[in-house]
């Protein structure tokens, strides 16, 4: 099975075309932040779609891009980046910029435990700040998420991930 950019993918498992937007799985909270009571998120910590304050804990919306080799596009995970309070200020502080090219990139650690990869929370690694985009997230520490970040996934593999689900967005 193949997909090339924008196409749909031809189901192994439910028989039906899906796109690879409606099927690549975000996750709405920081783990830690969805963990709490939603008073206690209120009044502890503010969050929009890009960016959530916890307390003094900084994190950053991002996207955590997984070659598809069967397909021209990445999968693309939508997850939460913790990162030190001045890597967010970097990435704050330029979020609507023309060009970003020039920044160094920053890090910080995975704040989610992506389905699929058992201890991907706490993943260390880079943030690449990007103008069209969200930015994207390389895992550096060795780990089956950074691994396949390398070697790449197949469409089959993006399938299963949302029928394992039965969602696209898991505890959104
Ligand atoms: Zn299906």
């Amino acid at each position: 099975m193949t997909a090339s950019s924008g196409e749909k993918i031809i189901c192994p498992h439910c028989g039906k075309a899906h796109d690879i937007g409606e099927i690549e799985m975000a996750y709405a909270f920081p783990d830690d932040f969805f963990a709490l009571p939603e008073a206690e998120r209120e009044r502890r910590g503010q969050i929009t779609p890009d960016f959530c304050q916890l307390d003094m804990r900084f994190f950053i919306r991002a996207i955590i891009p997984v070659p598809m080799l069967d397909c021209a596009q990445p999968y693309c995970w939508g997850a939460w980046i913790e990162m030190s309070q001045e890597h967010f200020m970097i990435a704050y502080n330029t979020w609507e910029d023309d060009d970003v090219s020039y920044l160094p990139r920053l890090t910080g650690r995975l704040a989610n435990r992506l389905h699929e990869y058992e201890a991907s929370k706490g993943l260390i690694g880079e943030l690449e700040l990007r103008e069209d985009t969200r930015p994207f997230f390389y895992v550096l520490e060795d780990s089956a998420l950074k691994e396949d970040q390398h070697l790449g996934i197949t469409c089959d593999d993006a399938v299963r991930y949302y029928h394992n689900v039965g969602q696209p967005l898991a505890h959104a």
